[in-house]
């Protein structure tokens, strides 16, 4: 017996990273899975792998969300579960965000969550219910410098967690939301996109750089993050929702002054 056997679930931003490791480990529990995403290449690879439905879907286009969940349900039928994973993220300083960049992070992290809600929370009420794991961050929580549209983007995403998870409880649906540290990504480590970079060597250095921020000393994983969302799409979150779940190695516990 698998943990989703038998769920539709959703996964946008699957084509890699943690959305790909979700969309991995949730086949492996016995779902049908829809890889969601705009890197179509990657994405229909990950699906063909999977045995797994790959739709094309920009999360901050509600045309594109109305497409995908005409694709699904004519595939299956039916939508039991929804990962807003998708995100990007940009650096700046506040004053130096250009308008356009603010805008282009909010339209995907904080309207692609949005959209998703509106749009899939119908279609998995009228399968009876079920679950919406939204991705935020550790910066839905704290301040980090040089990322604040991005940070506000997550603050935004808890909000929505809660907010949908107080008005859908009654349709059987449970809200929820991740909150990951630093996460060994191509988000994270670039090094991962490009040919002649060797992964494995950043990843090092990444461990190396958090051993002195995070207690469990080491850049996350993103089968570990993996892990927390499917707990969080099965039964065994049950009696959860409108929460959000820090996975970051202690990093926000606090500080060592020693
Ligand atoms: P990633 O860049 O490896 O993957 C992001 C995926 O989202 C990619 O496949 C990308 O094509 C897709 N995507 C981007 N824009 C999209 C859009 N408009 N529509 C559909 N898909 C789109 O990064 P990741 O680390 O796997 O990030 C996954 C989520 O985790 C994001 O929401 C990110 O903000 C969050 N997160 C990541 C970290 C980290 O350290 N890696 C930490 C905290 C939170």
């Amino acid at each position: 017996m698998g943990k989703l056997d038998g769920r539709v679930v959703i996964v946008t931003g699957a084509a890699r990273g943690q959305g790909e490791q979700e969309a991995r480990l949730f086949a492996a529990e016995g779902a049908r899975v829809v890889v969601a995403d705009v890197l179509d290449d990657r994405g229909e690879d990950v699906a063909k792998e999977l045995d797994a439905l790959y739709v094309h879907l920009d999360v901050g286009r509600e045309d594109d969300w109305g497409a995908a969940v005409a694709a699904v349900k004519g595939a299956y039928g039916r939508i039991d579960g929804l990962v807003n994973n998708a995100g990007i993220l940009r650096f700046n300083a506040l004053v130096d965000t250009p308008l356009d960049e603010f805008l282009q992070v909010v339209q995907v992290n904080q309207v692609g969550c949005f959209l998703g809600i509106k749009t899939v929370a119908g279609e998995i009420a009228a399968a009876g219910g079920g679950t919406i794991v939204n991705t935020a961050s550790y910066t839905a929580l704290t301040g980090m410098a040089a990322v604040g549209t991005y940070t506000a983007t997550k603050h935004a995403i808890l909000g929505l967690t809660r907010v949908a998870a107080l008005e859908l409880a009654h349709q059987r649906i449970r809200v929820n939301a991740i909150c990951p540290g630093a996460v060994d990504t191509p988000m994270s480590n670039p090094a991962q996109l490009d040919p002649t970079a060797d992964p494995e060597e950043m990843t090092r250095a990444l461990d190396e750089l958090y051993s002195k921020l995070v207690p469990l000393g080491r850049v996350g994983r993103p089968e570990e993050v993996a892990r927390l969302a499917l707990f969080l799409t099965s039964e065994d979150s049950s009696y959860i929702t409108g929460q959000p779940f820090v996975i970051d190695g202690g990093w926000l516990a606090g500080v060592s002054v020693i």
